[in-house]
């Protein structure tokens, strides 16, 4: 703290990420990244930019990239938004489409860049508890608010949203923008795009950071009524914040073309998934049913942060957050079979 700081960053809490050590040996199962590489036509899209086209600026307007992925979801390009990663198409979501007189509603245990945001805009929010089942209830997303954001699957618990009670949540609240986060729905669970062209009051976001292996170059989208994507348009080029690089454009275009890359990834993390759920069951494990790349799972007689700890110990990162309710579980990132092998060998040596 400084007294030449502004009252505004004295308060900040600001998000910690996960750890992102060398990956030296370690089997790195904590920050949801997909196990497998980007799409082999990604990464020949993105040598070519870099050995042909560096020196020139990108495309402010990321025209290609937008047509693709409105292709993709058969929307109009006026209905996409891009930004760097979605971390960043959240910022501009929180700033210019919330309303700051009332909170914003977003479920206790969720992602943790919500209430950051909240924060850095001082906006209020509200966190509205899960179930017993850590499950979303859409009744309780009628009250009064200032917007809703909610991520389905949810992270870290994994667990989804059936769309009808997404669609409950967006009709009850036509005059306030319901954000629907869709970083992990390529992992088993519909999306929302399907309802956009129905209520102008829905924006969906995703990221192809998980389900297309490219969170090292930070890519996200949202979809959504036209005046929404203009909105975030404004409040983009207002912070000067940049467009995606030429890399990126290239890279995320030729990702969307992948189809069959694509599900093949996410067809074996499924896979995987499924797997590995079953083990921790076995070994005693409670584990809530995911549709996304990782699962969230607590032992009935083993403290968490131990378990963590004890992973590490032998080179297995998995992530243990310290907050009431969920102190005792892991959240495990679904890792190769081989990475996936050594967890279940290192849990059966712990436990
Ligand atoms: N939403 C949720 C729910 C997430 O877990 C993440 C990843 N940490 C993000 C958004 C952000 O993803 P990215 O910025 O890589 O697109």
């Amino acid at each position: 703290m400084s007294k030449y700081w502004s009252p505004v960053v004295n308060d900040l809490v600001p998000y910690v990420p996960g750890e992102q050590p060398k990956l030296d040996n370690l089997v790195k199962l904590n920050t949801n990244e997909n196990p497998y590489g980007p799409s082999p036509k990604a990464l020949a899209a993105m040598a070519e930019v870099i050995g042909d086209s560096l020196r020139l600026y990108p495309d402010p307007e990321s025209v290609e990239l937008k047509q693709t992925i409105a292709d993709y979801y058969r929307v109009t390009p006026e209905q996409v938004f891009v930004g760097n990663g979605s971390d960043e198409v959240l910022a501009h979501i929180f700033f210019g489409l919330f309303q700051h007189e009332q909170p914003i509603l977003f479920p206790d245990i969720s992602y943790s860049f919500y209430p950051v945001y909240c924060g850095l805009y001082r906006v209020e929010s509200r966190a509205v508890p899960l179930n017993e089942q850590f499950e979303i209830d859409p009744s309780d997303y009628a009250q009064p608010n200032g917007g809703v954001i909610f991520p389905n699957p949810n992270a870290p618990t994994g667990r989804y949203l059936p769309l009808a009670q997404v669609e409950q949540i967006v009709a009850a609240n036509p005059d306030r923008v319901v954000v629907v986060d869709e970083a992990y729905v390529d992992f088993g669970g519909d999306t929302a795009i399907a309802l956009v062209d129905r209520y102008p009051n829905l924006l969906v976001t995703q990221t192809l950071s998980k389900s297309r292996s490219l969170a090292g170059m930070r890519v996200g989208f949202a979809i959504g009524d036209c005046a929404l994507i203009e909105a975030l348009q404004r409040v983009k080029n207002s912070f000067n914040s940049y467009p995606l690089d030429r890399v990126a454009q290239a890279g995320a275009k030729a990702a969307f073309e992948d189809e069959a890359y694509f599900r093949e990834a996410c067809d074996g993390v499924i896979a995987q998934r499924d797997r590995v759920s079953e083990a921790l069951e076995g070994f005693g494990f409670e584990v809530l049913p995911s549709k996304a790349n990782f699962v969230f799972a607590r032992h009935p007689e083993r403290r968490g942060e131990d378990l963590m700890t004890a992973l590490r110990a032998k080179g297995i990162i998995v992530r243990h957050f310290n907050k009431p309710r969920i102190s005792d579980y892991l959240r495990i990132t679904i890792g190769t079979q081989e990475q996936n092998d050594a967890l279940l060998a290192g849990l059966q040596e712990i436990l």
